[in-house]
């Protein structure tokens, strides 16, 4: 990213993380492509990629991140003129040096030498300050990039992370997805995905408001997560949709985690902040498929999207798989 001169912020590194990870060919085309005709990539046209390859980050991120990034460069400012300052220092005692050794060669009187000898003492020591100081500096730098650095991991898990629910995002199914393809073809089950969806959760916001619903959404996250293995995968759709992704798990393992989320959720009422019944129960749709080997991974997922749909269409609280 320093190389092209790319601000390193939660887009771009988005963007820049999937290209080295050659994660997105067509991105890494487009990238390599601006590269070849222009060498910097400007603002514009990272925001575009950006667009086009994934959704906008929310907007405190990108704070969050210009922060870092401008925090980076005045370090590396202050780093580049305290070296500068210290070979110009250098650079005068080497002078100083060679100075010494030329009025060696001229046979100086005891005088004379007792001189040079005082100014070498002086600018030594001065010298010494400064490397100590500068010692120092290199300390607080030091920490300073430490703390820069955790700054940074914080955004890049918080780019993959959904900020409401803190369930991974869409880019880590998508990700995830492609992982599993290439590994669970060797294991003796295919991956099973599961799209849930709230129902009437339209209602509920306007009914409750939009924070009681936010509220929903989170205890929802948490109630999906409590009922798969660690080695799953739940992820935050988009607005009320959840996709779970369960690795190597039996056909009908993997429609009882369905049928155990939907009771889960169905039998658990939102509380009030006194603890009170507010909504006796939130119930879902759930849609379920199995990847087929060599598939698009729009079929697998168009799959499960039908499903859900017919589960919809049966009057919801259900869970349908693609073959039904
Ligand atoms: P269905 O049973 O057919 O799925 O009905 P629905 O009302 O759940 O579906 P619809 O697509 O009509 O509405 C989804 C609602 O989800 C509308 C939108 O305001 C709400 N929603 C999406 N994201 C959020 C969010 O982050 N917070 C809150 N509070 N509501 C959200
Ligand atoms: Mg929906
Ligand atoms: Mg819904």
């Amino acid at each position: 990213m320093a190389r092209h001169r790319v601000p390193i912020t939660p887009p771009n590194y988005t963007l820049w993380y999937e290209h080295v990870a050659r994660a997105n060919e067509e991105l890494s085309g487009a990238i390599e492509g601006l590269i070849a005709r222009g060498g910097a990539l400007s603002d514009d046209a990272l925001s575009e990629l950006h667009a086009r390859f994934f959704s906008a980050p929310p907007a405190s991120l990108t704070h969050l991140d210009a922060d870092a990034s401008g925090a980076l460069r005045k370090m590396l400012d202050g780093v580049r003129k305290m070296v500068a300052s210290a070979c110009t220092k250098f650079g005068g005692y080497g002078d100083t040096l060679d100075r010494f050794v030329e009025d060696m060669c001229e046979e100086p009187s005891v005088g004379q030498l007792t001189q040079m000898v005082g100014e070498l003492v002086s600018r030594t020591s001065e010298l010494r300050e400064e490397t100590s100081q500068l010692q120092l500096d290199l300390i607080e730098r030091a920490a300073q990039v430490q703390s820069l650095q955790l700054q940074l991991e914080e955004t890049a898990a918080a780019a993959v992370t959904d900020h409401l629910t803190q369930l991974p995002n869409r880019q880590v199914f998508e990700r995830t997805l492609e992982e599993m393809a290439r590994t669970a073809l060797h294991g003796s089950h295919s991956p099973t995905l599961i799209l849930v969806d709230i129902d009437r959760f339209k209602s509920v916001n306007d009914r409750y408001g939009h924070l009681i619903g936010d509220k929903v959404l989170r205890i929802v996250a948490r109630t999906l997560k409590e009922c798969v293995r660690g080695g799953d995968l739940v992820t935050r759709w988009g607005g009320e949709e959840f996709a779970i992704l369960l690795l190597n798990t039996p056909r009908s393992g993997a429609l009882t985690v369905a049928e155990a989320i939907r009771t889960a959720l169905a039998s658990r009422p939102i509380l009030d902040e006194d603890g009170m019944v507010l909504i006796d129960k939130i119930t879902a749709s759930l849609g379920v498929s199995w990847f087929r080997s060599e598939e698009s991974f729009d079929n697998f997922i168009d799959r499960a999207d039908r499903a859900l749909y017919r589960a919809k269409q049966g009057g919801r609280n259900r869970v349908v798989d693609e073959n039904h």
